[in-house]
């Protein structure tokens, strides 16, 4: 009995892990091929860049992963030529 409680104990703490680092740095995947990014840092003050979309002037919404200290933008990675999405939403699928 014990060790079912370990064992239960030892997935919800890897399962807080994963969620509080997914929240810290975005996680690009791609849909296709599974290949995934994650730890973009800007390169002037070496903070994590951070998920978010803009909407372009078409109505189509790019996501971008951006610094959080405001010193600009990238597009977001790309693979299999797509878009790669990211998993710093709620909707992770674990
Ligand atoms: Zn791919
Ligand atoms: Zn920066």
């Amino acid at each position: 009995m014990n060790k079912i409680i370990t064992k239960l104990r030892k997935f919800i703490l890897r399962y807080l892990i994963i969620k509080i680092r997914n929240r810290i740095m975005a996680e690009f995947t791609c849909e296709h091929c599974g290949m995934g990014v994650t730890g973009l840092t800007c390169a002037k003050c070496s903070a994590e860049l951070v998920h978010d979309h803009i909407t372009k002037d078409d109505g189509t919404q790019v996501g971008v992963a951006k610094c959080p200290n405001g010193c600009g933008m990238i597009k977001s990675p790309m693979c299999c030529g797509n878009d790669m999405s990211c998993s710093t939403s709620d909707s992770a699928s674990e």
